[in-house]
């Protein structure tokens, strides 16, 4: 078996041994067919399998399990939808964004509710989220979104001055934090490796290295096309996330940007003495193009972001970017400068989907009701991913219930123009978030 998805980051070369489910080898008919098995596709089996074991529940996933995002992420399971309170409160009125927090919450309790009911060795700690402001305009628009979160009765957000904040983790460059204790860490590899074991051991059928080349609805049952067999199912579900881009129904939804990771070396204790950090909180700064860290397990320092990058045309294989790996790794040593001789031991990067209003969408495809996709994680699906499971569930079993009411099912996508339109979009709204961020770096 070809071992290509350890490349793609550190979780999925280091997660252990992995055994590949085979691929589909044949014609198959099944109740539910869901292309993709990333967070999304797998909680969206596992939750319909144990709604109805007697459904026949196919995953169609395109390399392995983890391969997508799911298995490049930094592992925070965050409260956040969107982009920040303030961006989905502008676009969605107050009373939504109070809605997508408490059902962020939620999320994050899901993901420790998984991990103890399946035994999931996942390294999940919760240790919560500082988002750090490195100058004073983040540290003005932090300070606003508390007081818009306690407009929307949210609770549990508070303000770190700086020698509150430099007392839990050590940076010059910090000023000042939001701290929230509703945030856990994970080894997402581990972890959905581990969700992939549960829905297999309730019968789901999971099928590896089987990429849907081409889908065609028929007026008696949806058409998958694999390279070594059809697939006949009555309902489907894409659960591609930035990968949407790959299926003409979905490629104008979306657009798939990459983000970028770099990695040490496990910290000596004098390193980590140098920086504090004793209580291991998942870190942000409160930039538009944001850094976010944290320490693995093992006390490496994982340091990811700076710059999101769309290409031209939606390519989906730029998880490498030399100069970004160069930026990331002068920023990290900018943050911790006692960090300076660290060295980098792993680099990597993957896509994430990012709808025009950086807010995710669910829902059907099309009047019948025999399609629904998932898109528009906006780097923030950690969580959410695994909750979506269940409201995909109640979209294939057609139920009305609080969770198909939520006001991001069935809305409304504002749809992208096609290239080169699409690209000199991207650039305008990458540059217009840069300019905000040097701008408040100058002053
Ligand atoms: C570097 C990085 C850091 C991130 N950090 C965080 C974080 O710390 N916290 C957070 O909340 N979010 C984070 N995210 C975002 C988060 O990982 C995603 O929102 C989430 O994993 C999306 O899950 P998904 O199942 O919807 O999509 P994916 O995991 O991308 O799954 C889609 C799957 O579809 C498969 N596929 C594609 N095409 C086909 C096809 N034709 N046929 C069959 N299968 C196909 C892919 O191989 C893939 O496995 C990060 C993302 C990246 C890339």
């Amino acid at each position: 078996m070809p071992r290509d998805y350890e490349e793609k980051s550190f979780w999925l070369a280091t997660a252990g041994p992995y055994r590949e489910s085979p691929p589909l080898d044949g014609d198959t008919k099944v109740d539910v067919a869901v292309v993709g098995g990333g967070f999304c596709g797998i909680s969206t089996a596992h939750y319909l399998k144990r709604a109805d074991p007697s459904l026949r529940v196919a995953v169609l996933e395109d390399r392995v399990v983890g391969y997508g995002a799911s298995g490049r992420n930094a592992g925070f399971a965050m409260t956040l939808m969107g982009m920040s309170l303030e961006v989905t409160s502008l676009r969605f009125g107050k009373q939504k964004t109070k809605q997508a927090y408490d059902f962020g919450r939620r999320a994050v309790d899901h993901i420790g509710q998984l991990v103890d009911a399946h035994a999931i060795d996942c390294d999940y700690e919760k240790p919560g989220l500082l988002t750090v402001a490195t100058n004073k305009g983040q540290a003005k628009r932090l300070q606003h979104e508390i007081h818009l979160a306690e407009e929307l009765d949210v609770q549990g957000l508070e303000w770190f001055d700086a020698s509150r904040t430099r007392a839990e983790v050590d940076s010059p460059a910090y000023l000042g934090a939001r701290w929230e204790a509703q945030c856990a860490l994970i080894n997402p590899a581990k972890f959905v490796r581990g969700m992939k074991d549960v829905a297999v051991a309730d019968g789901v059928e999971v099928y590896e290295r089987t990429p849907v080349m081409e889908f065609r609805p028929g007026k008696k049952s949806l058409k998958l096309e694999t390279p070594r067999g059809r697939v006949k199912a009555d309902k489907v579900v894409f659960a591609t996330n930035a990968f949407s881009t790959r299926f003409p129904q979905l490629h104008g939804k979306q657009f798939p940007v990459f983000t970028y990771i770099v990695l040490t070396e496990p910290l000596s204790a004098g390193q980590r003495d140098a920086i504090g950090w004793r209580n291991r909180q998942g870190i942000e700064d409160a930039r538009n193009l944001i850094h976010y860290y944290r320490l693995t397990a093992d006390d490496r320092l994982l340091f990811g972001g700076s710059d999101a990058m769309y290409y031209f045309g939606g390519p989906l294989d730029r998880d490498r970017n030399p100069a970004v790996f160069r930026r990331l790794q002068r920023d990290l040593v900018r943050t911790f400068p006692a960090l300076k001789d660290v060295r980098i031991e792993y680099r990597w990067g993957g896509p994430v989907s990012v709808p025009m209003d950086f807010f995710p969408a669910m829902g059907y495809l099309g009047k019948d009701r025999r399609v629904a996709y998932s898109l528009g994680c906006v780097g923030h699906g950690v969580a959410m991913m695994n909750m979506a499971g269940q409201i995909m569930r109640d979209l294939v079993l057609e139920r009305e219930s609080d969770l198909t009411q939520l006001f991001w099912v069935n809305r409304r996508v504002i749809p992208l123009p096609p290239e080169p339109l699409r690209f000199a979009l991207g650039e305008t709204l990458r540059a217009a978030l840069k300019a905000q961020d040097a701008w408040e770096a100058r002053a």
